[in-house]
C-alpha cells in the first residue's frame, strides 16, 4: 500500500465556531467555548489530474471525508508535538461550478479545522491571517492505481521510457474516441495527515512523491550494468533526463531555503 501525498495551493475560509461548537467539542478534551477557539476550512485535495498525471477519484474523494475528521493538522510535514497544529472536526466533498482537466466537474474535499484560540498558537494563526502559509497537503493511503481508459495497471517500460498500462495505453497520451490517459487513484485505506507548508505555492496542484521509489532503484540498477550506455540510441534523451532530474535537485534546494527563511518568519511571530 502505498502513501500519496498530494498538494494543493492554501484555500482558506473563515468557519463559524458558534455553530460549529458541538461538532468541536467530539474532539477536545474538555469542553470549549466559542471564543477558545480559531477554526477555518480549507480546500484538501481535488479530483483534478495533477503533474504526475493521476488524480482521486470522485469516488476516493467521497470514501476519504469521513477518514479525515479527527484527524490531525501538522505544519511542515512534520509531527514533531509543537508541530502539531489543530484537528478535522468535519469534512465533506463539494462540486464547484469549475470543470477539472478531465472536463469533469471540479469537485473538491473541504476540511474543516479547529485550533486552540492559545498563545502558543498565536503565531501559526497569524501566520495563516498573512498569507505565509501557502500550500496544503494530504497524506493517504492508496490500493489501487489504474488507467482511466481501461482500468489495468500501469508499468514503466524501459525500451520505451513511459508508463504503459496493460492495455498499451501510454500515460499522458490521447487516443481518438477513447480520450486522455492518466492514473486514477482508488480504494483509499487510511488518511494519515493534512499539512501546512509555508513555501510559495506551486503552479497548479503539486505533488510529493516518496523518497522510496523502487522503480528509480530499479533504473540505476540497469543503468550501472550496462557496458556502454553511449551505444545505446536513447542515450541523448536519457542524458538530457538526468540534467533536468539535476535541476530539480537544485529546485529542491530553492525550496529547503525558503522554507528556512519562512522559519525565520515565524520565530519572529513568536517573539513579538
Ligand atoms: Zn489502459
Amino acid at each position: 500500500m502505498a502513501k500519496v501525498m498530494k498538494s494543493l495551493s492554501l484555500k482558506i475560509k473563515g468557519a463559524d465556531a458558534t455553530a460549529d461548537i458541538d461538532l468541536i467539542n467530539q474532539f477536545s478534551k474538555r469542553k470549549l467555548s466559542p471564543e477558545e477557539v480559531y477554526c477555518f476550512s480549507v480546500v484538501m485535495c481535488d479530483n483534478d489530474v495533477d503533474r504526475d498525471l493521476e488524480r482521486f477519484t470522485n469516488k476516493t474523494l467521497d470514501a476519504l471525508a469521513p477518514m479525515f475528521v479527527g484527524k490531525t493538522v501538522i505544519s511542515d510535514h512534520s509531527w514533531r508535538s509543537g508541530n502539531q497544529i489543530g484537528r478535522i472536526y468535519a469534512a465533506a466533498v463539494q462540486r464547484t461550478a469549475e470543470k477539472n482537466q478531465a472536463g469533469e466537474t471540479l469537485r473538491q474535499l473541504i476540511g474543516k479545522v479547529y485550533m486552540l484560540n492559545s498563545e502558543d498558537n498565536k503565531a501559526t494563526i497569524d501566520a495563516i491571517e498573512a498569507g505565509i502559509l501557502k500550500e496544503v497537503s494530504v497524506g493517504v493511503s492508496i490500493k489501487t492505481r489504474s488507467c482511466c481508459l481501461c482500468g489495468t495497471s500501469f508499468k514503466f517500460q524501459w525500451s520505451s521510457w513511459q508508463y504503459e498500462c496493460e492495455n498499451h495505453h501510454v500515460l499522458g497520451e490521447t487516443y481518438p474516441g477513447e480520450g486522455w490517459c492518466y492514473e486514477n487513484l482508488d480504494d483509499p485505506r487510511d488518511a494519515y495527515e493534512l499539512s501546512f507548508v509555508a513555501v510559495p505555492a506551486q503552479r497548479n496542484a503539486g505533488v510529493t512523491k516518496s523518497a522510496a521509489d523502487h522503480e528509480v532503484d530499479d533504473a540505476f540498477d540497469i543503468l550501472l550494468s550496462c557496458p556502454d550506455l553511449s551505444e545505446h540510441p536513447r542515450f541523448p534523451e536519457l542524458l538530457k533526463f538526468m540534467q533536468h532530474s539535476t535541476m530539480s535537485a537544485a529546485d529542491r534546494e530553492k525550496r529547503k531555503k525558503i522554507l528556512a527563511e519562512n522559519e525565520k518568519i515565524l520565530r519572529l511571530y513568536e517573539k513579538e
